[in-house]
């Protein structure tokens, strides 16, 4: 299958009055349509950095960075952003949150407040779109603010640690809830996590990041006995307990 996204030999470092600081280190590897990446490393490392590349906030030193389209000619997607925090305005009603990308980019027509409806049905959010941020859940934010994110179609999905914000048990469920709709949205995902469970039980795929400069120590590809993968279902797999192992000795270097 043709890789949507291709990172050859990418570098990066941030220049301070106290000097360089080497963030990345030559890193490569494909990722392909709808595949969801898991990325962790140790605090610091880069992750952040990289996912600033691969958004374009960044430009990288060294490298080249490519997006493709099915047809393998490249092309510049949209890519869509969702950090730890939600960044939901309270002054705004749920449904004039999941609005404002499309209000920015001059994108309110028909179709689309009709799709921002439709989602907002779909995943259980409709009868609160009049309430403010603050009288919803936190998993229930999450949940907005990817709404948001997907409305403007959005063909790779970036999330920074997204669920760490979140109380334990709300974070088990809100993972599965965000899970299933970048699964049903057949969206292409690349997530930062510093949880080694959330990243076997959501990833198909675990990139593990070295050191700072980060450079790519291991690539895992996830494969879990299950007939149908969740974030909840995964943690049940007999593989689960080994993959947890194999990336706890690879963070620690064991
Ligand atoms: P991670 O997300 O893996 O925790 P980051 O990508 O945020 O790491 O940062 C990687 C390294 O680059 C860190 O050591 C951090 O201190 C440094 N760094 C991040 N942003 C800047 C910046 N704007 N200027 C200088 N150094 C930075
Ligand atoms: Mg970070």
């Amino acid at each position: 299958m043709q890789p949507i996204l291709k990172l050859n030999n990418i570098s990066y470092s941030y220049h301070s009055i106290h000097g360089e600081i080497p963030a990345l280190d030559n890193i490569s590897f494909d990722v392909l349509p709808g595949e969801f990446i898991s990325l962790i490393g140790p605090s610091g490392c880069g992750k952040s950095t990289l996912l600033s590349i691969i958004a374009r906030l960044e430009t990288p030193e060294g490298g080249t960075i490519s997006f493709y389209h099915p047809d393998g000619s490249i092309h510049y997607p949209r890519i869509g952003y969702m950090l730890q925090r939600d960044h939901l305005f309270e002054w705004r009603s749920v449904y004039k949150n999941v609005l404002l990308g499309l209000e920015l980019n001059h994108k309110l027509t028909d179709e689309n407040l009709e799709k921002a409806d439709e989602m907002l049905r779909k995943y259980e959010l409709y009868q609160f779109k009049d309430k403010k941020p603050s009288e919803l859940s936190g998993g229930m934010r999450q949940r907005v603010a990817l709404i948001r994110t997907l409305v403007l179609e959005p063909e790779i999905l970036l999330l920074d640690e997204p669920f760490s914000a979140l109380d334990y048990q709300t974070r088990l469920s809100v993972a599965d809830d965000i899970y299933t709709i970048i699964k049903n949205e057949q969206k292409t995902a690349l997530m930062v996590t510093h949880d080694l469970s959330e990243a076997i039980s959501l990833g198909d795929r675990i990139i593990v990041l070295s050191e700072r400069p980060a450079t790519v120590q291991n690539i895992i590809p996830i494969k879990l006995s299950l007939e149908q993968k969740t974030p909840f279902t995964s943690r049940s797999a007999p593989e689960f307990k080994s993959y947890f192992n194999m990336l706890w000795k690879e963070l620690h270097h064991e």
